[in-house]
């Protein structure tokens, strides 16, 4: 039973209005462009979905987030490049690298003047957590259990096994819930 990548951004709607992907603020493209000054080995990029890509060196950011969130994102994005995030062996190695991704983050962020607040990482953590609680659970009894490998999981209870996604650094996103099949 495959967990597919139905994922589904789940920042809070609250934050902030939503503007067109060509109309960055004259801030944020500042802040790209010294970000891209000062890290030449990096390329930003566009995209729908917040990632790290390490076999482009490519920090993919959502141009339709409000300015803070864009430049918590790309700081973010950019501290797992620096820290060379790669692969992880499992869901809770995952959330560790998530963590110090932040602390990364947080500290490049001082430079720039942008400060990101501690509710903010937080908040990420824990749709993280969640997340991953969510794909620990068994989809034919609802047992929680360990991780088997990298991207599978196996059931202790009832012996369903079930596999999950992995290879690649998503900021938080979640399963919907019909994803569990
Ligand atoms: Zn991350
Ligand atoms: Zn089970």
């Amino acid at each position: 039973m495959a967990i597919t990548k139905k994922i589904t951004d789940a920042l809070p709607k609250k934050i902030g209005s939503k503007v067109p992907a060509d109309r960055l603020s004259a801030t944020t493209k500042k802040f790209i462009e010294r970000l891209s000054r000062d890290y030449p080995d990096f390329t930003f990029s566009r995209g729908k979905q917040e990632h790290w890509s390490p076999k482009t060196n490519t920090i993919t950011f959502n141009p339709t987030l409000t300015p803070e969130l864009i430049r918590f994102g790309v700081l973010h994005e950019l501290a797992h490049g620096l820290l060379k995030h790669k692969n992880y062996s499992g869901d809770f190695e995952l959330l560790k690298m998530e963590g110090e991704a932040w602390h990364l983050a947080s500290k490049i962020g001082l430079k720039y003047g942008v400060t990101i607040g501690e509710d903010h990482i937080q908040n990420c953590l824990d749709t993280y957590r969640d997340w991953l609680h969510h794909r620990s659970e068994c989809p034919s009894c609802s047992t929680h259990v360990l991780q088997q490998s990298t991207s599978t999981y196996r059931c202790y209870n009832c012996g369903t096994t079930w596999k999950v996604s992995s290879g690649r650094f998503v900021r938080p996103y979640r399963l919907t819930k019909n994803s569990k099949q």
